[in-house]
């Protein structure tokens, strides 16, 4: 598998992912125009694409969605709530495939398994991507991780994660109380603290890389989020050497990841 983070963070959020038989996205939040772009900037494009898989509505991962769906006549996989509050902005042909959490299928030489988050969306979902047997786990815009969802998710070779804000950067901001209420609610958004002690949980022997997503541009910088990452890994005994550590950005596509 081919991953690059197009773009993540609260202005947009694009991921691509390209397997020997299947291409796809996880969000199309960046016009069809930057999804393009910054894919040609890795040397790689669109062609062969087969599906979009939507973490929820919110614009931030649906801006080029309509545009994405209208060029490439592509289906958009999503929850059925998701899909009745845009369908609005797709074009009006256009296929649906409703996800449903814990439930595993089949995508072309894939295996996808969408997991439940905790957003302030209608429905929202993160995805284990599997390979033959190796796993890339990709969970951004939620308020925290379940417990049940450990032994789904742990020793994956990749993990995609959201490390969103520094507590102490979000309420320093000055962004109104009930903003940053929100964003550090259980239905916010994890922390650069959360990632990392969730990392400290989920890691194991396989895993290769993590990448950490959707960081805020207000309240988090790579360097925080780094610095949050190695401390808390420290606090917990673990050495974080043997990972290739990559923090994704709003305007630059991440290196091209191999699983
Ligand atoms: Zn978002
Ligand atoms: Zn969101």
């Amino acid at each position: 598998m081919e991953i690059i983070v197009l773009a993540s963070g609260s202005k947009g959020n694009a991921t691509y992912i390209k397997s020997k038989e299947t291409t796809l996205l996880i969000d199309a939040g960046i016009s069809f125009r930057q999804i393009n772009l910054r894919l040609e900037e890795r040397k790689h494009n669109l062609e062969g694409l087969n599906a979009v898989f939507l973490t929820h509505e919110h614009s931030d991962h649906t801006r080029g969605l309509n545009q994405t769906i209208k060029r490439t006549g592509v289906p958009v996989y999503t929850g059925k709530k998701t899909y009745k509050s845009i369908r609005d902005i797709l074009p009006l042909a256009h296929d649906h495939i409703p996800l449903e959490a814990d439930r595993p299928f089949m995508f072309a030489d894939l295996i996808i398994t969408p997991i439940k988050t905790s957003h302030d969306a209608v429905e929202s979902y993160g995805f284990i991507i599997q390979e033959g047997d190796k796993r890339l786990v990709y969970i951004t815009d939620t308020g925290y991780l379940e417990e049940t969802a450990f032994p789904k998710i742990k020793n994956a070779e990749i993990y995609i994660i959201e490390a969103n804000y520094d507590v102490g950067l979000l309420f320093d901001s000055n962004r109104p109380y009930y903003l940053k209420k929100r964003i550090d609610s259980v239905k916010g958004h994890l922390s650069n603290d959360d990632a990392a002690y969730y990392l400290t949980r989920l890691v194991g022997d396989k895993t290769r890389t993590i990448i950490l997503a959707h960081p805020s541009q207000e309240c988090n910088t790579a360097a925080c989020a780094m610095t949050t990452l190695d401390t808390v890994f420290k606090a917990y005994e673990k050495s974080l050497d043997p990972y290739d550590i990559v923090v994704a950005s709003q305007h630059t596509p991440t290196k091209l990841i191999h699983l």
